[in-house]
C-alpha cells in the first residue's frame, strides 16, 4: 500500500495564519483564540486530538498536551509553521498559558460556532476577564472554501481513489451482496487503494431502500432491476471526496418504465448543474440548473436536498450549493452536484460529482463513469 500523500504538492500553510490576520483585523479583533481542531489543522498542519491556538499580529502559540509534544513539533516544522508551541500538562496550565500570551490584548475573537455556552462563560470570568470577547463567525472556514493546488491535489487524489475502488467492485453486485456487504467491501476497497481512511459512511441504497437519501447500508439482499444509490469518498491527508452513482442491477434493460425515466431525468439535471458551475456564478443559479429539468419532468417534490456544498477538510462545508443558500463561486472553490430523485415503492436516483471551479467553468475530480 502506498501513501498516496507522497509526491502531492506542498501546502503554503504558514500563508494561512497570515490571511487570518487580516480577516480577525477586520473583524475588529486584537488577536484569535482557534479552538475547532479542523481549523488548527489547517492552519498548522497539526492533526492530533487537543489543541488551542493563539493568534496574535505578530506572534502564533500553539498549545497542546504532552501526547503530543513530538508530533506537534514535528508536524508543525514540517509544514513550515513559525510558532511558539507549548505543552501544558494539565488543563489549567494550557490556560494560564493562554491568559498569559492574551493579557495584553482588548478584543479577544472566539470562533462563535465552535464554542459552547459554558465554554463562553470560562472564557469571560476565569480566562480572559480584562479583555473584551468577539464572537466570531467562519473566520477560518471563509479562508478554507478556496482552495490552493495542495488541496485541489489531494482531493483530486480522494476522488481518484474511490472512482478506482468503484471500478473494482462494481462487478461484485452481480453477485447479489447485501447493501452491507457491497458497503463494506468498496470501504475495504478504498483502504486497500491508500485511502487513509473513509471520508463518511458509505451510504448503499438499493430498490425501495433508495427513497431515502440517506439510507445506512442493510441486511437486504441487491436484486436484479434495483437501482442502487452508492454514495461515498476517501479520505487523503484530511481532505475528502465525495461521490454518488446510482447503478441499474442487470442493466438498463432490467428496469421498468419510470426507473428508466429517473435515471435520464437526474443525469440531464446533473449535467445542466456541473454545466452551470463557473467562477462568478451565484450558487442559487446552479441549484436552479438542476431543480428546473427536473421541475419539469414533473418531480419537483422528488428532489428534497440541496444540489451540493464545499468539499475541503470537511466533507460538507461552504459553500453550499442550493435554493437557501447566496453564495459566488470562485476558482479554487471545490463543491459537489448531486440532484436526485426519490420516489417511495421505485426507489432513488442520485448522482454526485465533485468538481473543482475554474476561470471558465469547472473540472470534474470524480470521473467514474455514469452509465
Ligand atoms: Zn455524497
Ligand atoms: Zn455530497
Amino acid at each position: 500500500m502506498t501513501n498516496p500523500a507522497v509526491g502531492l504538492p506542498v501546502m503554503d500553510v504558514p500563508a494561512r495564519a497570515e490571511r487570518l490576520r487580516a480577516s480577525a483585523e477586520a473583524a475588529g479583533c486584537d488577536a484569535l483564540l482557534v479552538t475547532h481542531l479542523t481549523n488548527i489543522r489547517y492552519l498548522t498542519g497539526f492533526t492530533g486530538s487537543a489543541a488551542l491556538l493563539v493568534v496574535k499580529p505578530s506572534s502564533l502559540t500553539f498549545v497542546t498536551d504532552g501526547r503530543y509534544e513530538e508530533q506537534a513539533a514535528g508536524q508543525l516544522g514540517a509544514a513550515g509553521v513559525d510558532a511558539e508551541i507549548v505543552i501544558g500538562r494539565s488543563a489549567a496550565l494550557q490556560q494560564a498559558v493562554v491568559t498569559e500570551r492574551i493579557a495584553d490584548i482588548g478584543r479577544v475573537g472566539l470562533e462563535a460556532e465552535h464554542v459552547t455556552w459554558a465554554d463562553q462563560h470560562r472564557y469571560a470570568t476565569e480566562w480572559f476577564p480584562e479583555a473584551e470577547l468577539v464572537a466570531t463567525s467562519g473566520i477560518v472556514e471563509q479562508l478554507r472554501i478556496v482552495k490552493d493546488d495542495g488541496e485541489v491535489a489531494r482531493i483530486e487524489a480522494a476522488c481518484g481513489i474511490a472512482d478506482a475502488a468503484l471500478a473494482a467492485i462494481a462487478p461484485l453486485l452481480e453477485k447479489r451482496p447485501t447493501e452491507a456487504a457491497f458497503a463494506l467491501a468498496l470501504d475495504t476497497e478504498m483502504r486497500r487503494h491508500g485511502a487513509d481512511d473513509i471520508s463518511f459512511e458509505t451510504i448503499v441504497a438499493a430498490g425501495p431502500n433508495g427513497s431515502r437519501p440517506h439510507h445506512a447500508p442493510s441486511q437486504r439482499a441487491i436484486e436484479r432491476g434495483d437501482l442502487v444509490v452508492v454514495d461515498f469518498g476517501a479520505l487523503v491527508d484530511g481532505y475528502h471526496s465525495d461521490m454518488t452513482r446510482t447503478i441499474a442491477v442487470g442493466g438498463p434493460g432490467a428496469l421498468d418504465a419510470t426507473q428508466a425515466r429517473m435515471v435520464s431525468v437526474v443525469r440531464e439535471a446533473q449535467a445542466a448543474g456541473v454545466a452551470a458551475v463557473r467562477a462568478g456564478a451565484n450558487t442559487r443559479d446552479v441549484d436552479a440548473a438542476c431543480r428546473d429539468v427536473i421541475a419539469a419532468a414533473g418531480w419537483a417534490d422528488a428532489f428534497v436536498h440541496g444540489t451540493g456544498h464545499g468539499v475541503g477538510l470537511d466533507v460538507h462545508e461552504e459553500p453550499r450549493v442550493s435554493w437557501a443558500a447566496d453564495a459566488t463561486l470562485a476558482p479554487g472553490h471545490v463543491v459537489t452536484v448531486e440532484p436526485g430523485v426519490y420516489l417511495p415503492g421505485h426507489g432513488g436516483v442520485r448522482i454526485e460529482d465533485t468538481v473543482v471551479v475554474t476561470e471558465s467553468g469547472c473540472r470534474p475530480l470524480t470521473r467514474a463513469p455514469k452509465s
